[in-house]
């Protein structure tokens, strides 16, 4: 059956095109209607998937009938895939899950023939999962002033991957903000423009067990020789990095490897490189030689284009009203906006009615909790000393200044309003100081706040800014 089907597809191919899909290819079994065929790797099963799926049915169906099925087994997976804790990561939507029910489990058993476990050898061009998410496009990327430099940036780097001044590229922001989004789109669009190149995302967490991993397996020098054979490489949430100063050193190698051979690095983080601790400084200069891009809190327009484009997705339509009174309240995080929108839709189409703005106020301020939430101790020294104009450090040193005590307390006062920190982190967090401290900061705020009218303004703008 199978050699029949192959005449027939060479027949309708090209012979460069057959050799190399379709010659490798071994039929193991047929069952019914149901032929197994044994392909080299994922890869391969994915490519045929994609590129060959109507050939192959129309081949199969002529030779068993309508009710024909393909099973695929794979021969060797690519051994770097089977080994790291990748594929959760990978949404079930994504391409991977190409028409699962004709698709046999993948058999994958490893060479064992194979030394290296992150590299084929003699093979330059590894076929590596980039484990991008396609449905994080530039498409569905908006536009507005709080992301236009990011996403310009960004769209500079997909059509010149190492080919621009802006490398690495840094995207930071804060949480919600479309950090992973646009990191995700640079890649799928790299991906599109630049199919010979190899594309990684990852996560600096999954990196960072990655390289524990192959320290504990005595294989550093694989993972970083695996790390050195990628074109873009996309690592997210670098702030991660933070105090880990092993992981640190291997990316600096990885980094420098990488940069030097004209590869692109995208990184994003939840802050400017200037404000991040823990990280080595030659590190950090590193960061500084590209282009590092802030996305900014979305204004109100951008917001509502998000919103509208949601429900444009999601073929659902809303009253303006409802619209407009979620986008003026949810500033701060795209993610809880989009969270409130899609919760409304939801109800909308459970209950089977028009949205209220009753229900629609009880939905924000669920939505505006999580950000209270999320508001971080970090964040809160930087509005603090933003709004005094101080640095970090002075507000942490041990100074005795009145206004920088002041400005202390008052950043103590917050993180023990707005965090679920203890008060024992919070003061370790503010230049290491003990309870008793934050205790003693949040009672003198309480009281200058109802004798100091100058001190509660300090106050009241704080608040405004912080519940943003
Ligand atoms: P971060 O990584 O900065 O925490 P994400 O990239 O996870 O944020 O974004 C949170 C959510 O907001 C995602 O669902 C993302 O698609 C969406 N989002 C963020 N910015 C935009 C934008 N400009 N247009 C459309 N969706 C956006
Ligand atoms: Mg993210």
């Amino acid at each position: 059956v199978w050699e029949n089907c192959l005449s027939f597809i060479k027949d309708n191919i090209q012979e460069q095109a057959y050799k190399t899909w379709f010659e490798p290819i071994q039929s193991v079994d047929l069952t019914d209607n149901a032929l197994s065929i044994q392909v080299p790797s994922k890869f391969f099963y994915e490519w045929l998937e994609e590129h060959y799926v109507k050939l192959l049915k129309v081949a199969l169906t002529k030779e068993l009938g309508p009710n024909a099925k393909l099973l695929y087994k794979i021969k060797m997976e690519n051994s770097y895939n089977n080994k790291l804790p990748f594929t959760h990561q990978i949404p079930s939507n994504d391409r991977q899950a190409v028409k699962p029910q004709e698709v046999d489990v993948p058999i994958v058993q490893k060479d064992p023939e194979l030394k290296n476990p992150f590299i084929i050898p003699g093979i330059r061009n590894i076929n590596i999962d980039s484990q991008l998410n396609s449905n994080y496009s530039f498409d569905n990327f908006l536009e507005g002033d709080s992301n236009r430099l990011a996403r310009s940036a960004g769209m500079a780097v997909a059509n010149k991957p190492g080919g621009t001044s802006f490398n690495p590229l840094l995207i930071f922001g804060g949480v919600g903000l479309g950090k992973t989004h646009l990191a995700h789109a640079i890649g799928v669009e790299i991906k599109e423009k630049h199919p010979e190149k190899t594309v990684l995302y990852i996560s600096a967490e999954i990196f960072t067990q990655q390289y524990i991993e192959s320290v504990k397996k005595n294989t550093r020098n694989d993972f970083i020789h695996f790390y050195q054979l990628i074109d873009v490489l996309i690592i997210d949430d670098v702030q991660f990095l933070s105090g880990k100063s092993g992981t640190q050193d291997v990316f600096f190698h990885i980094f420098n490897h990488l940069h030097q051979n004209g590869k692109q690095v995208i990184l994003t983080s939840d802050k400017a490189p200037v404000d991040m601790q823990d990280i080595e400084q030659r590190l950090l200069s590193r960061f500084k030689w590209g282009l590092s891009a802030e996305l900014h809190q979305p204004d109100y327009e951008t917001r509502i284009s998000i919103l509208k484009n949601i429900l444009y997705r999601d073929g659902v339509e809303m009253p303006e009203e409802i619209i407009e009174y979620v986008a003026k309240n949810i500033k701060s995080n795209v993610r809880e906006l989009e969270g409130a929108i899609i919760s409304l839709i939801a109800q909308s189409s459970f209950n089977k009615k028009e949205v209220t703005i009753e229900l629609a106020k009880q939905v924000v301020e669920k939505f505006v909790k999580n950000i209270k939430r999320e508001i971080s101790v970090d964040y809160i020294q930087k509005i603090i000393s933003d709004y005094f104009q101080l640095d970090i450090e002075t507000l942490q040193s041990k100074t005795r200044k009145r206004d920088v005590v002041q400005a202390r307390q008052l950043a103590m006062f917050f993180a023990k309003k707005y965090t679920k920190n203890s008060l024992a982190s919070i003061g370790s967090q503010i230049g290491n100081r003990d309870h008793a401290t934050v205790l003693h900061a949040c009672k003198t705020v309480d009281n200058l706040v109802s004798t100091d009218k100058q001190f509660r303004k300090f106050v009241d703008d704080l608040n405004k800014k912080l519940s943003q």
